[in-house]
């Protein structure tokens, strides 16, 4: 099932590494496309648009946009108790990581009066995208909303499409755990719709009469959460409308494993991210052959066996997933820096000194207790993560990634005089002479 590229005794570069190692293709452009006249629409229409769009591409028109409150509390009340402290669990744990995160506003003093201090402020409004196509992602709502809170988002709407599935009062609305979930946040503003069309709806704003009062969704200034290509089309299409957190790919899981790693720990995990997607991407890069075969074999036994064989199947046959063979670990570091994965596992002799000198992973999970599956509940980290390769100059949601940073400059009379030469010099030089005058304005001419 499972293709191996052997990279034994050949010394390549990141660029070559690039070209051999698997990666799911892609292709954001082509659904551009579709995406268009789907924004197009929203935008001109509004509300009408997205109950169309709700019922051509989720089977099911809602009774109204917004969820009312009384079916955000519905949720609550039929949770399933396990799944509740489970949620529960998840919100203080992503709690805890996530206030750390928060950042104070520095002040540096350039001397003579002359300071400028970065001062941080929240996004106003934000849009968050919780999936809800294949499966329901209730975890992707503490992801998201754990640290808009926390920076201080003072407005946050939750979108997520509605499920035919639904029945009683949660008929044409979002998945009910999903709903639970932002309940339990304290999160009021959950509008029924998915896809491009919620990303078009965020961006642009609309009127829900069926609503009634609670039926204006004002435009957001960002749009975060995953989502399928659908929803990264969207966001590649809006973005300078709106602000976006990243185009989120397909989910991606590597292992770097040595002879030590547990072979069914590691074809677990494997499988674990497959099932998310066909397009899903597991690789294990190893040193070790008998590992390599182990790992095959565990794979092809568990993938048949497990509930959604089918995608699981799918993704790790497809040209995304495969078992790569490197020298020895100094070469596996190559392979995963390169390879720069959405999640890394190091599952080796000294785990923690081996992910020490991982460069480029969106997580890194350590040692043979922490498998991905903690990272995408409860592990406290986040798991909306940069995917595709994109770990190499992006991180994940976090606080910040909600958050500005403002430089405020502050000049007394004396700490511009000071400067004001060089300004008037730098000026000159760019051929901008209005900007000395600016200075000059001030300090008088008798300056050079
Ligand atoms: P989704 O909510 O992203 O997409 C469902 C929507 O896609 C539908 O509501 C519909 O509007 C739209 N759509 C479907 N077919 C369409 C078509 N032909 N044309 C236009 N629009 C169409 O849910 P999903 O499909 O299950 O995808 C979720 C993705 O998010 C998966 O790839 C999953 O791996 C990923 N995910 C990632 C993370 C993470 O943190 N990285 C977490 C959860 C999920």
């Amino acid at each position: 099932m499972l293709a191996t590229i052997d990279l034994r005794s050949q010394p390549l570069g990141a660029r070559q590494l690039r070209a051999v190692l698997p990666r799911a293709e892609y292709d954001v452009e082509a659904a551009l496309d579709a995406v268009r006249p789907i924004s197009d629409d929203v935008h001109d229409r509004g509300a009408a648009a997205l109950y169309d769009l709700a019922e051509r591409f989720d089977g099911v028109r809602p009774s109204s946009l917004r969820v009312p409150q009384e079916v955000l509390e519905a949720a609550v009340d039929t949770l399933d108790p396990a799944v509740r402290t489970a949620l529960e669990v998840a919100i203080e744990r992503t709690r805890a990581v996530h206030a750390d995160q928060r950042r104070t506003d520095t002040t540096t003093d350039l001397g003579g009066g002359g300071t400028v201090t970065e001062r941080w402020a929240p996004v106003e409004r934000v849009g968050l995208y919780v999936p809800g196509g294949r499966a329901v992602y209730p975890s992707s709502v503490v992801m998201n909303v754990v640290p808009a809170q926390i920076a201080g988002v003072g407005s946050l709407a939750v979108a997520s499409p509605p499920q035919k599935e639904n029945v009683g009062v949660f008929a044409g609305y979002p998945h009910p755990t999903i709903l639970a979930a932002c309940a339990l946040l304290g999160v009021d503003e959950v509008w029924a719709m998915g896809g491009a069309q919620a990303v078009a709806g965020f961006a642009h704003g609309f009127e829900d009469e069926a609503s009634g009062e609670r039926g204006e969704c004002l435009p957001v200034s960002l749009v975060t959460g995953p989502g399928n290509i659908y929803v990264a089309a969207a966001k590649r299409l809006l973005k300078g409308i709106v602000g976006i957190d990243a185009e989120a790919g397909p989910t991606e899981i590597a292992v770097l494993a040595d002879a030590t790693a547990d072979p069914e720990h590691v074809a677990a995990d494997l499988i674990s991210q497959a099932e998310h997607d066909p397009m899903a991407g597991s690789v294990l890069v190893t040193d070790s052959t008998e590992l390599a075969d182990a790992v095959a074999g565990a794979v092809e036994r568990r993938a048949a066996a497990t509930k959604h064989s089918e995608r699981v199947g799918e993704a790790l046959s497809g040209r995304q997933s495969a078992i790569v063979l490197v020298d020895d670990l100094d070469a596996g570091l190559r392979v995963v820096d390169a390879y720069a994965a959405e999640h890394l596992e190091v599952i080796t002799a000294d785990a923690p000194a081996v992910a020490a000198r991982v460069r480029s992973a969106g997580a890194i999970f350590v040692g043979a207790h922490s498998p991905v599956s903690l990272g995408d509940y409860v592990a406290g980290s986040n798991h909306v993560l940069p995917t595709g390769g994109s770990a190499a100059h992006s991180s994940g949601l976090s606080v910040q990634s909600f958050l500005r940073g403002i430089h405020v400059v502050e000049y007394s009379e004396q700490a511009l005089a000071e400067v004001a030469p060089h300004v008037l010099a730098l000026s000159e030089a760019e051929d901008l002479p209005a900007h000395g005058e600016a200075v000059t304005a001030r300090t008088g001419e008798a300056l050079r």
